[in-house]
């Protein structure tokens, strides 16, 4: 990994308006950070309503971050990026790596986040107990859910049992112009039980993992299918989407808790041998808990997940670890602050 030597006097923490901006340049201003957001004009009138944002670059597309301006931009504001996840469903892992400027955390680690069969080594490799993937449609055996590459927000997928509603499903798509081909999609079994999303902060500088939350997501239209009747449901021909709309804070049986630890460290030491310096900071263990209360991992997200903007003020697990309201945002400003001070910042950024 190349060094970064930046200017050491004083650090600007940037992120791209959207996701989860708020509360990660909330969290760098309450640590003392100058703030700058990428925003794009469209926006523009939401991101002003805020104080805590110091400076911005307004451009028409998020994509503008690669153009000069942007670059120089960012590099005079001596800007350490904070990705989230409009970066990683919005440019391909080439443009975020050609981007100069210093990421917090491991700016590779994202490659493997988006291509499915690289998550997918990694779970294993982590030995998460992960739903098995499906090569091709001919294997479908069982119900399974079909998705799309990338950080998708759930949109576009759907559910399957065999190869016949495997090709119409695909069909739609293709008639609605998101997929070129079936060799777009990727298949995987489907858990049942409940989903939770398990939000984890690892500190390389403590090398502890924290717990910091954990959340459902709000899905439309898999959750409001519920608030229709069977028999109006069974006259619907509807294919059920799961379009991330909100997050919902849940707190876990407590009985749970040291499996949810122990599956955050197994990831974090996977992720350190697979993908050097490995999982700095935020991330998020996406998956079902059955009825054994056993859970099965079916997504990771290698940094800040937007559930956590739920805890602005905390969580009922950052509450435990830190005496003083801990969001997520600000959890990585304090990494990146106390790096600073004790000049390990190479050890936080990328
Ligand atoms: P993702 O974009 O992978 O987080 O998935 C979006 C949503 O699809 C999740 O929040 C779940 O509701 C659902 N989902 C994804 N994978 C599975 C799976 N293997 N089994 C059951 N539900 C799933």
């Amino acid at each position: 990994m190349a060094e970064k030597s930046i200017n050491k006097k004083r650090y600007t923490i940037a992120t791209l308006g959207s996701h989860c901006s708020l509360q990660v340049l909330k969290g760098a201003k309450d640590e003392g950070f100058r703030t700058l957001l990428v925003c794009e004009k469209s926006r523009l009138g939401l991101y002003k309503r805020f104080n805590f944002i110091d400076d911005m670059i307004v451009v028409d597309k998020f994509s503008e971050i690669l153009e000069h301006f942007c670059q120089k931009r960012l590099e005079q504001t001596n800007s350490i990026i904070i990705p989230i996840g409009t970066l990683v469903a919005y440019m391909s892992t080439e443009q975020i790596e050609s981007i100069a400027s210093p990421f917090f955390g491991n700016k590779w680690i994202l490659r493997w986040e988006s291509d499915r069969m690289l998550k997918q080594k990694l779970m294993e490799e982590s030995k998460l107990k992960t739903p098995k993937s499906v090569k091709s449609k001919n294997e479908i055996e069982k119900l399974c859910i079909v998705k799309l590459h990338g950080a998708a927000g759930g949109r576009g997928y759907f559910l399957v049992w065999n190869k016949k509603t495997f090709e119409e499903g695909a069909e739609k798509l293709i008639e609605r112009n998101v997929i070129n081909s079936e060799d777009e999609l990727y298949i995987q079994e489907y858990v049942t039980g409940v989903p939770a999303y398990l939000q984890y902060f690892y500190s390389p500088l403590t090398n502890e993992i924290e717990l910091m939350g954990v959340d459902r997501r709000y899905e439309s239209d898999i959750d409001g299918l519920g608030r229709i009747p069977s028999k109006q449901q069974l006259g619907l021909d509807l294919e059920p989407s799961y379009n991330v709309v909100g997050n919902i804070p849940l707190v876990l049986r407590e009985s749970l808790l040291a499996e949810v630890y122990a599956m955050g460290e197994k990831f974090v030491a996977a992720a350190k041998r697979l993908i050097p310096p490995g999982m700095t900071g935020p991330f998020c263990l996406e998956g079902v808990y059955d009825r054994e209360g056993k859970f099965t991992t079916f997504e990771f997200s290698a940094r800040i997940v937007a559930g956590t903007n739920l805890y602005v003020e905390g969580s009922p697990y950052s509450d435990l670890i830190f005496a003083e309201p801990m969001s997520m945002g600000r959890r990585i400003a304090r990494e990146l602050k106390i790096a600073n001070k004790k000049g390990r910042i190479n050890e936080v950024i990328t």
